[in-house]
C-alpha cells in the first residue's frame, strides 16, 4: 500500500534543570555557588531523503520523542544535552502543524533538516546565575519543556512531467517504454492503484526530467468515483502535464475535456499548466480514422511509432517551462 499521509506526535527532549549547591570552603562559610547548568533537551529534525519514496514508515511509528537533557551537578558541572531524533520523510513533504493547520515546512531538497520541535533550554545552575549584583543566587532554574506537536505529513512527489489519462490510457505502458520505471501494465482499469516516478534520460539537448504516473481519472472522479482524485496531489507541483487519449476513442478532443474538467475540480492552477496532448495505441487504428488538433501528438507504445517525437515535445516543454520558472515549485 502506497502511504502518502501520515500524522504523528513528537515531542522535543525536556531541558534538565540547573543545579543548586555550594562549594564548601574553609575562609567562605556559606561556601560559593558551583551549580551547573542542565543540559537541552534533543532536538527533533525531519530530513529529506532521496531513497524513501513514501510514508510508510514514518506512519506506522505514530510517536518520536526526544530524550531530556539531564540536570546540572555541583562544581560546575553542566548536564549533557539530549539525543536528538532525525525522523527521514522522502523529497516532497509537506509538514502541516494538525492542530492548527499551519504549514511549517516543505522538504524539499536531499539531506535538508527541517527542526519541527525544539528540545527545551536547560536550567541554569545558581553557579551561573552569579553577577556582580547577586553574589549568592538563592535560586536555580527548572529546565524548559521540550516541545509538543501533531504533525501532518503530506506527500506531493516531485516531478517535472504527470500524466493524465483515464485508466488503460497506456500511461503506464509509456512510462515503462521512456524510463527504467516498470508499473504494473495490463488491459483492466486502476492497474495502477499508486503513483510511479521515472526518471526520463535525453541524449542530447535536452536536460533529464522525471514523469508521475498516477492512477487513471474518469468522470467525476471528484465525487469519488473510481480512486478518486485524491493522486492528483501527485502532480500538483508539475511543471507540464502530458494528456493521453486512446486512439480507438469515438471523440477524443471530448475524452480530453472531461480529464480537464476533472483536473478543475481539484486546482485551477494545475488545470492551467502547460499541456501536451497524445493520441496513445495508435497501431490499433488507420492513420485517417481519428481527427485531432494538430498540436496532438501521436504515439504507439507498442511499436515505437512517434515515440521519440512525443518525448521530444515534452522535453522541450519541460525546457521551456524550467527557463520560465527556474525555481517554482507549484
Ligand atoms: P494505464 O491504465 O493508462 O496505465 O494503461 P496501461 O499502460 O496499463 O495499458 C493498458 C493496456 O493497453 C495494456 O494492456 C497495454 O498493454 C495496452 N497498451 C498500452 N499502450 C499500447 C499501445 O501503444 N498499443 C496497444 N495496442 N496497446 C497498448
Ligand atoms: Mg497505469
Amino acid at each position: 500500500m502506497f502511504i502518502d499521509e501520515a500524522v504523528i506526535n513528537i515531542k522535543a527532549g525536556d531541558g534538565g534543570n540547573g543545579c543548586f549547591s555550594y562549594e564548601r570552603l574553609k575562609y567562605k562559610p556559606k561556601g560559593s555557588p558551583d551549580g551547573g547548568d542542565g543540559g537541552r533537551g534533543g532536538h527533533i529534525y525531519l530530513k529529506g531523503s532521496a531513497q524513501i519514496h513514501t510514508l510508510q514508515d514514518t506512519a506506522y511509528r505514530q510517536h518520536y520523542r526526544a530524550t531530556r537533557g539531564t540536570h546540572g551537578k555541583g562544581s560546575n558541572k553542566f548536564g549533557a544535552k539530549g539525543e536528538d531524533v532525525t525522523i527521514p520523510v522522502p523529497l516532497g513533504t509537506v509538514i502541516y502543524d494538525e492542530a492548527t493547520g499551519d504549514l511549517i515546512a516543505d522538504c524539499l531538497k536531499e539531506g535538508e533538516e527541517l527542526i519541527v520541535a525544539k528540545g527545551g533550554r536547560g536550567g541554569r545552575g545558581n553557579g551561573s546565575l552569579v553577577s556582580p549584583k547577586n553574589p549568592n543566587p538563592e535560586r536555580s532554574e527548572a529546565g524548559k519543556p521540550g516541545e509538543e506537536k501533531k504533525l501532518r505529513l503530506v506527500l506531493k512527489m516531485l516531478a517535472d512531467v504527470g500524466l493524465v489519462g483515464r485508466p488503460n490510457a497506456g500511461k503506464s505502458t509509456f512510462l515503462s517504454k521512456i524510463s527504467h520505471a516498470r508499473p504494473k501494465i495490463a488491459d483492466y482499469p486502476f492497474t495502477t492503484t499508486e503513483p510511479h516516478l521515472g526518471i526520463v534520460k535525453m541524449p542530447q539537448g535536452h536536460d533529464s526530467f522525471v514523469v508521475a504516473d498516477i492512477p487513471g481519472l474518469i468522470e467525476d472522479c471528484h465525487k469519488g468515483k473510481g480512486l478518486g482524485i485524491r493522486f492528483l496531489r501527485h502532480i500538483e507541483r508539475t511543471k507540464v502535464l502530458v494528456i493521453l487519449v486512446e486512439s480507438t476513442s469515438e471523440d477524443p478532443l471530448a475524452d480530453a475535456n472531461v480529464l480537464i474538467r476533472e483536473l478543475e475540480h481539484y486546482s485551477k492552477s494545475l488545470a492551467e499548466k502547460p499541456k501536451f496532448f497524445i493520441l496513445t495505441k495508435t497501431d490499433l487504428v488507420t492513420k485517417d480514422e481519428t481527427k485531432i488538433p494538430e498540436s496532438w501528438g501521436a504515439m504507439s507504445a507498442v511499436t515505437g511509432e512517434g515515440l521519440k517525437e512525443v518525448l521530444g515535445e515534452i522535453g522541450d516543454l519541460v525546457k521551456r517551462s524550467r527557463e520560465e520558472n527556474p525555481d517554482v515549485v507549484f
